[in-house]
């Protein structure tokens, strides 16, 4: 017996493993579509394979899905996360947040770590460890599915990891979740993140389909920006600029622009205004999101009054703003907290 799940194996190894146990190479691709399509994840509920096989399967295997190595609920608002442990030992979360309004947002991880070190974020610390493969992006949402009862309204890919810096695990994760035959998200209910990797977004532009972007921009003044945002360096703001306008003309869809309010590093009056020329005339939305205190950050949360005349700034400019606080989206900024280690 194989001591782990099935989805705990890659493609890969998978295939060897079945070949192993004298199973036709087409059996993979049947397996894969209960699993991705059809959401079935007991071996005796897949009935094209012979009942030697799945008795097989069910002796060889110890389950379908992997069990989160651990969950943490949030009493307040019902918001659940999940720490998911991959095969090579590397770890990496995924939050489900309910609303009162019945949707369900599920926020995935992209990739174990992040290359682009972005000073305020926990995931960042580490550097890039490695990207995540489709499989493990659609495993992460299968394991809320399971463990919340629930199938997702909206995706987020809030996670950890820079979603664009692993472009075809991303855009394969995307296809598997709008498959007709399978999930059948509409591609207006799914949204990436980006810190501005332009030749992602650019990708995401010529793509078919409405995916929404967002963009953590943080603040609109170069120099800052090359310290909170290092990417900011290859990819500057006037480009990034560019690279939006572009999105928003061909899609016609708003993109919108993620703030966090660092006290005293870009919560200043003229920082709203900056953000407020960056936003002209542009099809945009700025939401200012709570910096989420993590233990040895250098950074801590802007006062709530600052931020409250932030907004007001922004919003007198002309600019259309909102402050992420409602329960469910609260863990949504905890998405920046996000690290391989269990401790919450
Ligand atoms: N890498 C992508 C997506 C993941 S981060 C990106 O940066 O956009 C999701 C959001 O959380 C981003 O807007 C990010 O800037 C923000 N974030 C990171 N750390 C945070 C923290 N400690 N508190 C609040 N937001 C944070
Ligand atoms: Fe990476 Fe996003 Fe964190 Fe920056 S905020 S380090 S881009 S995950």
């Amino acid at each position: 017996m194989y001591p782990k799940t099935l989805l705990d194996y890659d493609s890969d190894t998978l295939k060897a493993l079945l070949a192993e146990l004298g199973m036709p190479s087409f059996r993979y691709k049947q397996i894969y579509d209960w699993i991705f399509k059809k959401f079935v994840f007991s071996f005796d509920r897949m009935t094209n394979l012979s009942l030697k096989e799945r008795v097989m399967l069910n002796e060889n295997f110890n389950g379908v899905v992997p069990q989160p190595a651990s969950v943490f609920k949030d009493r307040d608002d019902g918001s659940l996360k999940i720490l998911y442990r991959l095969h090579d030992d590397n770890a990496v979360e995924a939050v489900a947040i309910p609303a009162e309004d019945g949707r369900m947002t599920f926020c995935l991880s992209t990739q174990v770590g992040c290359a682009v070190r972005c000073p305020f974020c926990k995931t960042g610390e580490s550097g890039l460890i490695r990207n995540l493969t489709v499989q493990e992006i659609v495993t992460q949402l299968i394991i809320l599915l399971r463990y919340t009862g629930k199938k997702p309204t909206n995706i987020v890919y809030m996670g950890m990891g820079e979603p664009f810096n692993n472009r075809e695990a991303l855009f394969g994760s995307i296809d598997v979740f709008t498959d007709p035959s399978g999930l059948g998200m509409a591609t207006r209910r799914i949204t990436i993140s980006t810190s501005g990797v332009i030749p992602g977004i650019e990708e995401l532009s010529a793509r078919e389909g409405e995916v929404n972007l967002a963009v953590s921009l943080h603040t609109a003044d170069n120099d800052l920006r090359n310290k909170l945002v290092p990417i900011n360096k290859t990819y500057p703001l006037d480009k990034l600029r560019r690279a939006i306008q572009n999105y928003t003309d061909l899609t016609g869809r708003r993109v919108t622009l993620e703030v966090s309010l660092l006290k005293d590093v870009n919560d200043g009056y003229h920082d709203a205004m900056n953000i407020a020329s960056f936003c002209e005339g542009m099809l945009v939305h700025v939401n200012l999101i709570r910096f989420n205190y993590y233990k040895g950050s250098p950074y801590r949360p802007a006062a709530e009054l600052t931020e409250k005349n932030f907004r007001k700034a922004l919003k007198k400019e002309g600019v259309s703003v909102t402050v992420r606080k409602s329960a469910g989206s609260n863990i949504m900024a905890a998405c920046g907290q996000l690290s391989d280690r269990s401790d919450g």
